[in-house]
């Protein structure tokens, strides 16, 4: 399988390529050639031998066919449950893909992408992905690049603008991860990464790459587990489940159509987002206005143009119809606190989206089938928003209970490319191991 980007300029590209560059050169975003049809997969209780069996087209005739397997069991070593929410409403199911490292769905994306960039690197020379972060991907990347040999990580996190427990889970990785608190907001962050990204000597001299929701790595690992899910279900209820996935990027909701595509048993989709509306918008009108962000409860959602959509437009015509819904502060506040009054069930904000959006369909929708709401991430790693709405506290998972005994070192930077610059000249594998 070859890939291509979403705007032509550039085909035939190598899988191994296409996760290097994360975006094509042209501006586009990389997708496979054409959409591989595997329908139906057995053994979806295996989470990494299906995700195996599932990616394989995709890997097929790349240097990288030899090393899916482990990407595979790396990523998917966390259990994937499929948990009911409430006796009242039996078709509604949570498939609480938060039992990772860091406790977000972001672990599979990060895993699997940094095994895959570690044998690249190894291959070749080091990598160094640079990410800019508010939040659930800086902690992912930093984990999933602990101990590798072939790829380090240096985040970037405005100081002062995360909460206390989320420095704490992107500055608690060893090497060779490095955290940068930087001086200033998210967008001198994002600023920063760019600026060296444009700097062809320093970003050739680093091998410099990204991490981002673009990066065809990290969409396939997202594909997997949504087509586990879907066919653990089916094969349980005879049904192909509706997904109700909470979106920002597009990352794992377009993962979700692509997959359907694929022939995975999947039933409809509906996509949910916070406040931000620029892709409801465009559902209801057709037109699409990117739009800056608007900051929310559910910030990892907090998104005003879809880094994806240029993905989904792209394919409009072969990955099917979908629902989109919004879902505002107030509806995400109710929804948690109604929910675990019912239920004792408790959402992230993030996850209550997608419960919200359930509890909006007309009652014969809900009973025609089961759905899955996606829980993105687990409420413990919100629960400066959670618990004054519930009046409990939440307990962690084993995984994020172990974060909170790891201490942290971030290394406070100002807002300037001179300092980055200097910074990655101390902190390569290859000069560390010179
Ligand atoms: C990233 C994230 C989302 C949004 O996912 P996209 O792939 O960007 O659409 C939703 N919830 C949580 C907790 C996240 O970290």
């Amino acid at each position: 399988m070859k890939f291509q980007s979403t705007r032509g300029e550039h085909q035939g590209i190598e899988l191994a390529d296409a996760i290097r560059l994360g975006a094509a050169p042209d501006g586009g975003l990389f997708l496979p050639e054409g959409i591989p049809f595997v329908g139906e997969i057995d053994g979806a209780d295996d989470t990494p031998a299906f995700a195996e069996a599932m990616l394989q087209p995709f890997f097929a005739g790349s240097s990288l066919e030899g090393e899916l397997a482990s990407a595979c069991r790396r990523a998917f070593a966390q259990p994937l449950p499929i948990a009911p929410v409430d006796n009242a409403r039996p078709t509604l199911r949570s498939l609480e893909l938060f039992h990772g490292p860091t406790g977000a769905f972001k672990d599979f994306g990060a895993q699997f992408l940094f095994s895959l960039l570690d044998t690249i690197g190894q291959r070749s020379a080091p990598l160094t992905v640079l990410a800019a972060t508010s939040g659930d991907t800086g902690a992912a990347v930093g984990c999933a690049a602990e101990g590798r040999l072939g790829a380090s990580a240096v985040i970037l996190f405005p100081e002062g603008r995360v909460s206390a427990y989320q420095a704490k889970q992107i500055s608690c990785w060893t090497a060779p991860v490095q955290a940068l608190e930087v001086e200033g907001d998210f967008d001198d962050c994002q600023r920063l990464v760019k600026a060296a990204f444009q700097d062809r000597a320093l970003s050739e001299r680093h091998n410099l790459t990204s991490a981002n929701s673009i990066n065809i790595g990290r969409l396939m690992p997202q594909m997997a587990y949504i087509a586990a899910a879907a066919t653990r279900t089916y094969r349980e209820t005879g049904e192909k489940p509706g997904f109700i996935i909470p979106t920002g990027n597009l990352g794992h909701g377009f993962a979700a159509l692509y997959a359907r595509a694929m022939g995975l048993p999947i039933g409809p989709v509906i996509l949910v987002t916070n406040a931000n509306p620029a892709l409801s918008e465009w559902h209801k009108s057709g037109t699409y206005t990117p739009r800056t962000s608007l900051a929310t409860i559910a910030n990892a959602m907090d998104v005003g143009a879809p880094s994806n959509f240029e993905r989904l437009q792209s394919l409009s015509d072969q990955l099917g119809t979908f629902g989109v819904e919004l879902v505002d502060d107030d509806a995400i506040k109710a929804r948690i606190v109604a929910d675990y009054r019912t239920s004792g069930y408790l959402w992230c904000p993030h996850s209550a989206t997608a419960a919200e959006a359930f509890a909006r369909l007309p009652e014969a929708e809900q009973k025609a089938r089961p759905w899955l709401a996606c829980a993105t991430a687990h409420p413990y790693k919100f629960a400066d928003v959670v618990e004054p709405l519930v009046g409990v506290s939440v307990t962690p998972t084993p995984a994020l209970a172990a974060i909170d005994h790891r201490s942290s070192r971030a290394v406070p930077m100002r807002a300037s490319l001179d300092e980055l610059a200097r910074f990655l000249g101390t902190n390569d594998i290859q000069e560390d191991a010179a």
